[in-house]
């Protein structure tokens, strides 16, 4: 057994300098003057520990870590996509993630989209406060921070802490406990915030200083490889390479894998079982540059590797590549893939996304808000989809809706969907998409609420006024105040225990009311009422509430407010049943 370099991704908002980190932290070999300390692989960025220890220099002894690992290896692709394809068996295989935030821009929206994904995977995190060089008078030098802070003028210095308790504030409300990485106190409780610029360098030997020493300190139990096993991988990339038809770039976690090796896939069609022909790596730079690849016959974890072989047309990316050993390979990525492309008979959302890595980020995200899954898969939002989706909205017209992250909605799909007012959420950014569900949920929520409400009529209690009977009969037209409740037209009238007719018409100065509520003052003409009769000054008048309509008012009894719950109550007491007499 051996350690591993641990894996090492990059996450963050646009624009807030994940590339450019990228680009500086594969820089660093030569500004320390170290030729051959970086190694590029397909698709990631290997640097060696040799490396780390010499920029590092001074701060390795005051953080004390004794560091064994090998090196890093740096995904070369930031951003969450392919994050998600670096996935294995509903995890991650990426060890530690960089997370990037601009101190000037703080947390934006694919910020939370990246720590959603971080936190569903697990996965832990060092955060880059990125561009510190842009804080009012900063003092830009290259190299480490904890050195250059000491050349910052304290007013400076104090800009900067405003700008890292901001970020600390912003990280706590989201759940996360942070601190600054020279204060952190508890690794294993706080996460590190290293102040760092893409742009000068600054703060990179803290950050490779920090991924290798808490990769060492923390994970040493998952980067413990046998090199001579069958080597695991998961597919970042599908690519169409000249004159080599379609290749898959792996990233590879475990083991080995060789020329002709016998290996074990997901397809969009089914299993692809197939034998490695080549092995390529990037031609290392200075030699024969016309070829872009060499050829290698052998690969180990953790590394990066092209695989050239028949059969990789429909190879999906996030899918596991597994080297044939004990011939259980083919059920083991079955399975894999069963976990994530699902087909179930519950009434719930179909899900669609251009790789299994974000299709499973999204169906884990969808899982945490409790929304359920009917059909969950790799492709476009085809036409049968939304026959599905019409099929689940007639029994739950809120789970009978469309996910696509990352894919076309074909047009007769479109056409389909809005014919029959199926929604589909759609978007490349999974965050948006999860956001503008639930607030369309919460609308249409809010409205069956209030349509429910109204169908369950609020009664009310009146009062009518001294010396306004404007209208003795056929109709009655007198004043009244609202005391509770809602006061409506063909809402029957009762007055002391006895209906004695149905409310017209409401007025207030001449102008008609669809509705008076408490604390208002209208006139209400009352067909078969008669004043003198039935309804005189200062009478209290109550809706009539027939037992149907005390049977609908139960139905809805969760809507209604405390207080128009207690006003039935009262209302009840009023009515003569029940004992089964009274009016339906
Ligand atoms: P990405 O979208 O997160 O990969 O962001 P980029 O790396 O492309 O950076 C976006 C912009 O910010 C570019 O114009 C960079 O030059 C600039 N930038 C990145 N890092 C820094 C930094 O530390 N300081 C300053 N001043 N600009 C930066």
């Amino acid at each position: 057994m051996v350690l591993r370099k641990p894996i090492i991704t990059v996450l963050g908002h646009v624009d807030h300098g994940k590339t450019t980190l990228l680009d500086s932290i594969r820089g660093t070999s030569v500004t320390a003057k170290e030729p051959g300390a970086i190694t590029q692989h397909i698709g990631a960025t290997e640097i060696s520990i040799d490396l780390v220890k010499k920029i590092s220099g001074r701060l390795l002894a005051k953080y004390g870590f004794n560091l064994a690992i090998p090196g890093l290896l740096f995904i070369d692709t930031p951003g969450h996509e392919a994050f998600t394809n670096l996935r294995r068996r509903g995890g991650s295989i990426a060890d530690l993630a960089i997370l990037v935030v601009d101190c000037m821009q703080g947390i934006q929206p694919q910020t939370k989209e990246a720590i959603d994904i971080l936190r569903v995977y697990k996965t832990p995190f060092i955060i880059a406060m990125n561009k510190i060089d842009l804080i009012q008078g900063w003092n830009s030098g290259s190299g480490s921070f904890s050195l250059n802070l000491a050349n910052q003028h304290p007013k400076v210095a104090e800009a900067l802490d405003r700008k890292t308790y901001e970020l600390v504030g912003e990280l706590h409300s989201l759940g996360f406990s942070t601190e600054r990485f020279d204060r952190v106190s508890d690794f294993t409780k706080q996460i590190s915030i290293i102040p760092c610029s893409a742009k000068t360098g600054e703060g990179i030997p803290e950050i490779l200083l920090f991924l290798s020493g808490l990769s060492q300190k923390f994970l040493e139990g998952q980067l413990r490889t046998e090199v001579s096993g069958s080597g695991k991988g998961t597919i970042l990339e599908v690519k169409e390479e000249k004159g080599l038809g379609k290749t898959i770039d792996v990233i590879l976690y475990d083991g080995s894998i060789k020329l002709k090796d016998k290996i074990v896939l997901a397809g969009r069609n089914g299993i692809i079982e197939t034998q490695v022909k080549a092995l390529l790596e990037p031609t290392p730079l200075g030699k024969n540059a016309k070829e872009k690849f060499v050829s290698v016959s052998e690969a180990s974890a953790a590394t990066g590797i092209k695989i050239s072989a028949p059969g990789l047309e429909d190879a999906l990316a996030g899918s596991p590549v597994l080297v044939e050993a004990d011939g259980n390979e083919r059920e083991t990525v079955a399975r894999e893939i069963g976990a994530i492309r699902i087909e179930t008979e519950i009434e719930g959302a179909i899900v669609k996304a251009d790789t299994l890595g974000s299709l499973e980020a999204l169906i884990k995200l969808l899982g945490e808000k409790k929304v359920p899954i009917r059909r969950a898969n790799v492709g476009e939002v085809s036409r049968n989809d939304v026959m599905l989706a019409i099929a689940v909205s007639k029994s739950r017209p809120l789970d009978g809706v469309i996910f696509a992250f990352n894919v076309k909605v074909r047009q007769d799909a479109e056409e389909e969907a809005e014919s029959k007012g199926i929604k589909i959420f759609s978007s490349n950014v999974v965050y948006r998409i999860i956001e503008e569900y639930a607030e369309w949920k919460s609308g249409e929520e809010k409205r069956q609420k209030e349509e429910a409400r109204g169908n369950a009529l609020i009664p009310f209690k009146a009062k009518v006024l001294p010396n306004c009977i404007f209208h003795n009969s056929k109709p009655a037209v007198v004043g009244v105040r609202v005391i509770a409740g809602i006061m409506k037209p063909k809402m029957a009238v009762a007055n002391n225990g006895k209906k004695i007719g149905t409310i017209e018409q409401l007025q207030d100065k001449g102008k008609n009311l669809k509705e008076a509520s408490a604390g208002m003052e209208v006139a209400a003409s009352i067909s078969g009422a008669v004043c003198g009769r039935n309804l005189n000054e200062n009478d209290e008048l109550y809706s009539w509430l027939s037992e149907s309509r005390i049977e609908r008012i139960n139905a809805a009894c969760d809507l209604l407010s405390d207080e128009e719950r207690k006003l039935i109550e009262e209302i009840k007491k009023k009515m003569p049943f029940p004992t089964g007499e009274g009016e339906r």
